[in-house]
């Protein structure tokens, strides 16, 4: 299959052809022709998959092909989870359109938070072809009225199920009703759950759905590997395993902007290059920690979730699960960093006895069983005790060596109750809430 045969005009083979892809992935096969007939699609693709080629290419076949708006139009709309999505998208619409008839004039605007509003309510006076937007900012520009969706002809929500996990929830639903009904509208999403299931029926007029092999848990390429570690030890075992593997390039996922820089500090200081990356630091901190790590200048990236949504870093060898991930979708997100393009990847979780629980919820969701290890030396010393297996759910929970000894002696566990303000501990071992609770108030469709 080449790229050809899926209807592209020659400005766009072109620039393909210069990056070198040879041919489509399945997912692009599947979608372009699909966004070309105008349709609308949903679609289950992981990061990596190369969805954002999927969407960008037709819609830019699309609006070179169609006329322009006057005064504050705005063509198209994609709304994405986070600041870095929306970058990587905006780099790959202009690398893709660059040939394009009209090139030069051809507007795409990024529309994110964590920099000065002035400069996007100036570059959107004379409207723009596409938005690519994280929702908060974006309202923020339609409440000074520095920008109008009444023109929007597509829509693209890209990571959808992150845009709810992320709670954007009640933004998209306010975003949603202020575009026209007559439009075009495209899902991409990594995971189903419910609030996007529910999205999807809601805003999506019979849509080509489109299914890829689903998680990247399913892709032998990803070997997946759990060490059972006392909680306060984490930084120690982290440290001995980038030592004894010889890892050169490690993006390692924490619960806390207060955990990226007190591990990223306790790495530096044995002398293993690293960066903190988390929602707090200043767009341009981020960007540097970013660079600093794809250029090799930084060995290790230690990272939020929010932080690290979307970024796309060719060839990152290992993940480590430093803190378990909320959710088990979150946990497919994790992964997914590596293992990309063909290339192989390691992906490591780190288990104590307070977290045994969740990251077992997290194999049984996505239908795994990870063999348990532990690094001589650093043996945990509280004992993990696994859950009854027959019950369907999973709610046991170890007690540790010093809680057995309170135990007996009388006293009340150390150890903190699910939900605790615990930074090392996860959530209880349940999928978030948010996944469950929104209820979309959306404006019904019309054509
Ligand atoms: P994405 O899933 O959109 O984040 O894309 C993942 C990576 O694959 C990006 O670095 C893309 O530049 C790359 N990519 C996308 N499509 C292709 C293709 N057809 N051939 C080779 N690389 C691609």
């Amino acid at each position: 299959m080449s790229f050809s045969a899926l209807g592209l005009s020659a400005p766009l083979l072109q620039a393909l052809a210069e990056r070198n892809y040879l041919s489509p992935t399945p997912i692009q096969a599947a979608a372009i022709p699909a966004i070309l007939r105008g349709g609308d699609v949903w679609a289950s693709a992981q990061t990596g998959s190369g969805k954002t080629a999927a969407f960008t290419l037709p819609l830019l076949q699309t609006l070179a092909a169609s006329p322009r708006g006057r005064g504050r139009f705005v063509r198209a709309l994609i709304l994405v989870p986070t600041r870095e999505l929306a970058a990587q998208i905006t780099e790959a619409i202009q690398a893709y359109g660059r040939h394009l008839p009209g090139a030069d004039s051809f507007k795409t605007l990024v529309v994110t938070g964590g920099v000065s509003i002035n400069p996007q309510m100036m570059a959107l006076s004379g409207g723009a072809d596409i938005i690519v937007a994280t929702p908060g900012r974006l309202l923020d520009l339609v409440d000074h009225n520095a920008v109008s969706l009444s023109s929007v002809a597509t829509l693209v929500l890209d990571e959808a199920d992150r845009l709810f996990s992320l709670g954007f929830a009640d933004e998209l639903a306010r975003v949603i009703a202020l575009l026209p009904a007559r439009r075009q509208n495209l899902l991409f999403s990594a995971t189903f759950p419910p609030a996007v299931w529910t999205l999807a029926e809601n805003l999506l007029d019979n849509p080509t759905r489109i299914k890829m092999p689903a998680a990247p848990t399913d892709t032998p390429d990803i070997q997946q590997r759990a060490f059972e570690i006392d909680a306060p030890l984490r930084t120690q075992l982290l440290r001995n395993l980038i030592e004894l593997n010889g890892w050169t390039r490690v993006l390692v996922f924490v619960a806390t902007k207060y955990t990226t820089e007190h591990v990223a500090e306790k790495l530096r200081r044995a002398g293993i290059d690293a960066a903190a990356l988390h929602g707090e630091l200043s767009q341009g901190a981020r960007t540097q920690a970013l660079a600093d790590f794809k250029a090799s200048r930084v060995r290790v990236l230690v990272a939020t979730d929010v932080a690290s949504r979307g970024i796309d870093i060719a060839s990152l060898p290992v993940v480590v699960n430093y803190d378990l991930p909320r959710s088990p979708a979150d946990y497919v997100h994790r992964i997914g960093r590596t293992g990309r393009a063909g290339e192989s990847g390691v992906a490591v979780s780190f288990i104590s006895a307070e977290t045994d629980a969740h990251f077992r919820l997290i194999e049984k969701r996505n239908r795994l069983v990870i063999v348990r290890e532990q690094l001589p030396g650093l043996e945990p010393a509280e004992t993990i005790v696994p859950a009854p297996p027959s019950t369907g759910g999973i709610k046991g929970k170890g007690k540790s060596k010093k809680d057995k000894l309170r135990e007996a002696a009388g006293l009340p566990p150390t150890t903190p109750s699910a939900g605790s303000k615990n930074t090392n501990t996860p959530p209880p071992a349940e999928e978030p809430k948010e996944y469950f609770s929104w209820s979309p108030r959306l404006p019904p469709r019309r054509r």
